[in-house]
């Protein structure tokens, strides 16, 4: 019922928007990408896995992302900067103003599939809004309009003079631009345009070469520019988008990719969303003017990105500190960061390269990354959100509501009404059938219209069934994509591989007989005279697989993940007997069977396995349990949709590269208190020797930002225990963070109601990247305290706490 009505309307809009874009006249028509997708609007998703998604994500999550941006005063700066209302800046970051813009972003979008007169209207008087706060010149950044040179400090002191480090004001622009076209679109309505169009004119006038020669600190407003030029046909803001890219670098962050000049850049540096969008600007630039020299920088850069820097969820950007990439190979799974929109932005990119190239290894990526990094980052319900997705957890890690810094819930609320612009994409007349997903679609070749259907219960069966009405039966060409996974490759290049060969057959069927077919950049090149109702039946083995990453990933040496169809696999300590599962093994030669829950909105598929638990002695050394228990896996995507709680997803295949349940040390089975430490104070004798004082992969304690005074963490006792001596490991990250190895420690000992010093032996060293050891004279006592002196300018943390 919902989807015939959905049918309807987008047919309807769509007819508008043809209207539309033949009035734009698009002058780069024979410059532009050689494969055209088939835009969201021209097809109607009718599956399980995706739609529900999309609905959920306009009933649920827009309205709450609105809610959000009035509580937390992101619309009432646009009141305020516009003269509505009075008063002062009133939310965190100077780049606020983007989450709206992402917000209208997606309700356009939603309003594309399914019209919404009540959210049109909203969308009108926050618009109406958004014109008077902009300036008259066209500048729109409220949080100078509202302060003026009590502007935040990342604003600095005037226009653009902080652009280039942490201003966003062309990051703010970037997001503005894609708003309003999507807006315009959308309904036909100028009014966002118009202002998105004065700002653009206006950074037009004052950036470009022999102007201000100054790039973005924070890059998007090249995409949105290309975004614009389509739209308007207007060539200056393809320049613009040009010199934004050109001036960049060298000398500048490797954090922003401005180290080098972006042609010159062979490797993902730094913000990984900001590196994303600044190749998916480039990708977009190169298409349109057929430039190469951007062409090979990106996909150097994509080769190294996937045989070096993805999790095998597809999520990227490694470590939390510069909300970025790392080294080589160093993927950890506990502390991965993957943030939500470095997702997004990498859809981006492989489908722009996609467009470029006509490789389906650029889906595979990115149907790697939609199926599992990027869906890990919004709840089933639509009202939770992750920023960091990583692949394992001792339960520290939680959705949230909404986030100081709300780029990623923004973000999934304009990205998840176009998915379904990436399943069909033609060339001339050839057609390209990209994901498998059951859907409707009806688009023009050069020979006519084109109707096709696709039946299927796609992640959770490889069975598919398309059917192609072509308006006038003729020659064409359908490439039909062969997934990696269904090809024995796992990913392009040897970053993972299977951990044995599937010998099933590939088979597709025309019209219930069985075809041969060639193989050509990964898809099944189906050439003939294609007749109405034609019928493909395509069918893709979907046994579960065990994928092994590279000797080089340390974290992953001796581990697995099962990974069934595009769907990686995790084990939550909710589907456990025991409630715990971060200290398991597999043996050799399980068997890994498939069962069914309904526990999460619908039929999915899991996976069940044996396992044994592993538990380390007091004597330091390892014991398999005796018995095997039954371990139940489910995709990725679904996670943390029970509240918070352990999950693993790379499982340990020997004793020995398991994570044991400690040892019962008096440490282990002591009550711990501190003085305001932050995360589970179990953490310090949880017996993980960590690699350096910056190990993130499995959690420390801290009192950031505290500094300058003593701080204190304490083990009581289950009865009196004679201790001798102590072993601190100090948590320090470096010249980037704000915790150091202390000032000056010691060890307390409970007397009566009194801490009494012990008399050390040794000295109290302070080392970092080892354990600090002081011997003691025995003392019996029921409680121990380690008093830390805090450094004048830093804080610090304790990775392990032994006491023997
Ligand atoms: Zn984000």
């Amino acid at each position: 019922m919902v989807i015939k009505q959905l049918r309807k309307e987008a047919t309807f809009v769509l007819l508008a928007l043809l209207i539309s874009c033949n009035q734009s006249k698009d002058k780069s028509k024979s410059d532009d990408y050689p494969i055209s997708t088939v835009p969201f609007t021209n097809v109607q998703l009718q599956d399980n896995f995706w739609l529900p998604r999309i609905l959920i994500n306009t009933e649920v999550t827009i309205p709450i992302a609105f809610q959000q941006s009035e509580e937390t005063g992101r619309i009432k700066n646009f009141e305020i900067a516009g003269g509505l209302k009075k008063g002062s800046f009133c939310s965190q970051y100077a780049f606020d103003d983007s989450d709206v813009f992402k917000i209208i972003e997606g309700a356009s979008y939603s309003l594309m599939i399914k019209k919404n007169p009540e959210l049109e209207a909203y969308l009108d008087s926050l618009i109406y809004k958004i014109s008077l706060a902009q300036e008259d010149d066209g500048y729109l950044y409220t949080n100078r309009t509202i302060m003026g040179d009590s502007a935040l400090e990342m604003a600095g002191k005037s226009r653009w003079v902080n652009e280039s480090e942490h201003s966003h004001e062309l990051y703010n622009a970037g997001h503005l631009y894609e708003a309003a076209v999507a807006h315009f679109q959308a309904t036909g309505k100028r009014t966002l345009l118009d202002v998105a169009i004065k700002n653009a004119n206006l950074i037009n006038k004052e950036f470009g070469w022999g102007k201000i020669e100054k790039y973005p600190g924070h890059q998007e407003i090249e995409i949105g520019l290309v975004k614009l030029y389509r739209i308007t046909g207007e060539k200056k803001y393809l320049d613009l988008a040009m010199f934004f890219l050109d001036v960049r670098g060298p000398g500048g962050w490797e954090y922003n990719q401005a180290h080098l000049k972006v042609i010159d850049q062979k490797e993902p540096v730094g913000h990984a969303v900001r590196a994303m969008y600044m190749f998916s600007g480039m990708a977009d630039v190169a298409a349109l003017t057929g430039d190469t020299a951007y062409l090979h920088a990106i996909d150097r850069i994509w080769k190294n990105v996937v045989t070096k820097k993805m999790y095998i969820t597809g999520g990227i950007g490694q470590t939390g500190g510069n909300e970025g990439f790392g080294p080589d190979y160093d993927l950890p799974n506990m502390s991965a960061y993957c943030e939500t929109c470095a997702s997004i932005a990498e859809v981006f990119l492989n489908y722009r390269l996609f467009l470029l190239h006509g490789d389906a290894k650029y889906i595979d990526i990115m149907e790697r990354v939609m199926y599992n990094a990027f869906l890990s980052g919004v709840s089933l319900s639509g009202d939770l959100f992750f920023y960091d997705n990583p692949l394992e957890s001792a339960g520290q890690h939680e959705r949230q509501k909404w986030f100081g810094c709300a780029c990623c819930p923004s973000n999934i609320s304009r990205f998840l009404p176009s998915v379904p612009g990436y399943v069909y994409a033609h060339k001339g007349d050839d057609v390209h059938i990209n994901l498998f997903t059951e859907s409707e679609t009806s688009f023009e070749t050069t020979k006519g219209k084109i109707t096709l259907t696709q039946k299927g219960n796609y992640p959770w069966d490889g069975e598919s069934v398309i059917r192609v009405y072509p308006e006038y039966a003729g020659n064409r060409t359908i490439y039909i994509r062969i997934p990696g996974w269904a090809r024995n490759e796992v990913v392009p290049g040897d970053l993972y591989q299977f951990a044995d060969q599937n010998n099933e057959p590939v088979l597709i069927r025309i019209n219930g007989e069985k075809v041969k077919f060639e193989i050509e950049k990964g898809y099944a090149v189906l050439e003939r005279r294609w007749q109405r109702g034609d019928s493909i039946n395509l069918s893709l083995p979907m046994p579960v697989r065990k994928v092994i990453a590279n000797e080089k990933v340390a974290e992953d040496r001796s581990k697995f993940i099962l990974q069934r169809g595009p769907l990686v696999y995790c084990a939550e300590d909710k589907d456990q007997l025991e409630n715990s599962v971060l200290h398991i093994f597999v043996e050799k030669n399980q068997e890994f069977k498939t069962g069914f829950s309904n526990e999460f909105g619908g039929e999915i598929t899991t996976i069940e396995f044996s396992a044994t638990e592993v538990r380390r002695k007091l004597d330091g050394s390892l014991k398999a349990d005796d018995q095997a228990r039954v371990i139940k896996a489910i995709p990725y995507c679904f996670w943390a949709n029970r509240g918070p709680g352990e999950m693993i997803t790379w499982i340990p295949s020997e004793m020995e590269a398991a994570n044991p349940y400690p040892a019962t040390t008096i440490a282990y089975l002591s009550k711990k208190s501190s003085s305001g430490a932050k995360e589970s104070l179990d953490l310090i004798a949880d017996q993980y020797d960590p690699k350096n004082s910056n190990d993130h992969s499995r959690g420390y304690i801290h009192w950031w930002p505290e500094k300058d005074t003593a701080v204190w963490v304490q083990y009581d006792f289950q009865k009196p225990e004679t201790v001798s001596e102590c072993w601190v490991y100090w948590f320090d990250d470096g010249p980037d963070g704000g915790c150091r190895i202390p000032a000056g420690w010691r060890i307390l000992y409970r007397q009566g109601s009194d801490w009494k010093p012990v008399k050390n032996l040794s000295d109290y060293k302070i080392t970092k990247d080892s354990y600090d050891l002081v011997k003691f004279e025995p003392i019996k006592t029921k409680a121990l305290r380690l008093e830390i002196i805090l450094q004048k300018e830093f804080s610090t943390g304790v990775h392990e706490w032994v006491a023997k």
